[in-house]
């Protein structure tokens, strides 16, 4: 029998949880052939969350769980999971329905015709706001452009992988993780499964127009040096411009001798340098404030309480289960 484990990050998701693993369970129940287990990764609730996680681990006892310390992010939490996983497959998706449980007999079947990664996929966006698409649309046609890795329009954190691209995603240590670009950077091959978007029905999201702008600022700085290249040619353009200018200047003054005025000209000019300059140290700043703080080495996660075992413990119950 082979073994799936449904990582499930939640960060104030106590209202639906209980409804989230009985959706789940009505759809995994009659897939035969596999056993399943959730992980359900608490980060850093503050509504009581991690009290219904432990009530449905008595409930269920396939259901395991992870308790951070704080609020560490999405992207800890998927990797808490990813790290305390050990089924054949693994399976990542949100903890309010909005990943559509009905699609994990598709996805398995993806991975068993021999896809390393079986991932959704949103055609539609209805229910969000018209502002909120055309920016995440945008970003992806930018970033799909001057990254190498391709992250398909759409693309949602739902997805099975193989053991094997699992632990490909480990090996990449970074701290500061996207795992949209880490997911499409490791390659192996994915096959896509459109969805149409499913409203949020209980709770509400986590996200802030802020938190994703942020959130596509990191996805490019992770992926691309190619902000860096912008301000180089900046500054070569730039230059050529200047340089034109001088002799345009220096003939100017040969042959109609000097003339005094040119105070708006010199004011915007430096005023125009000025903000490229100020424009080129800050992205600079981006790139050299990751490397500081990749270079800490913090712990991606911090645990207050889980019940899952590491993988070299022993104890009578395992022994007695056999
Ligand atoms: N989430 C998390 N930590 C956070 C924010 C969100 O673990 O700091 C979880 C959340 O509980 C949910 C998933 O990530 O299971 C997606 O969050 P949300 O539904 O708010 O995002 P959206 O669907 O609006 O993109
Ligand atoms: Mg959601």
């Amino acid at each position: 029998m082979k073994t799936v484990d449904i990582i499930v990050p939640c960060y104030n998701e106590a209202e639906g949880l209980q409804i989230f693993i009985e959706t789940t369970n009505s759809y995994i129940d009659k897939i035969s052939g596999y056993s399943f287990k959730y992980i359900l990764v608490d980060d850093g609730s503050r509504d009581g969350t991690f009290k219904v996680m432990k009530s449905l681990a008595a409930q269920y006892s396939n259901v395991k769980y992870i308790s951070f310390s704080r609020n560490f992010g999405k992207e800890a939490a998927m990797y808490a999971g990813l790290q305390n996983s050990s089924g054949d497959y693994v399976i990542v998706m949100d903890a309010d329905l909005q990943h559509p449980p009905a699609m994990i007999p598709d996805m398995i079947a993806g991975v068993e015709e021999g896809y390393d990664c079986c991932a959704a996929r949103r055609t539609s966006r209805k229910g969000e706001s018209k502002i909120r698409s055309f920016f995440s649309r945008n970003f992806y046609k930018f970033s799909n452009k001057i990254t190498d890795v391709k992250m398909p329009y759409g693309a949602v954190d739902f997805r099975i992988m193989s053991r094997q691209m699992v632990d490909a995603v480990l090996s990449l240590c970074e701290v500061q993780r996207f795992s949209k670009g880490i997911f499409s950077w490791v390659g192996f091959e994915t096959k896509w499964l459109p969805y149409e978007n499913v409203e949020r029905t209980i709770g509400t999201t986590k996200w802030s127009f802020w938190g994703l702008f942020k959130y596509a600022i990191d996805g490019i700085t992770a992926f691309s040096v190619a902000p860096l290249r912008f301000i180089s040619l900046l500054g070569i353009i730039i230059s050529a411009c200047a340089f034109i200018y001088a002799i345009v200047v220096l003939f100017q003054t040969l042959i109609f001798g000097i003339s005094v005025p040119g105070y708006a000209t010199t004011l915007i000019i430096t005023l125009f340098l000025g903000g490229i300059i100020e424009f080129s140290v800050g992205i600079l700043g981006e790139y050299i404030g990751r490397i500081y703080m990749e270079t800490k080495k913090r712990p991606i996660y911090l645990t207050k309480e889980t019940n899952i075992k590491k993988k070299d413990e022993f104890s009578f119950d395992d022994e007695l289960e056999e």
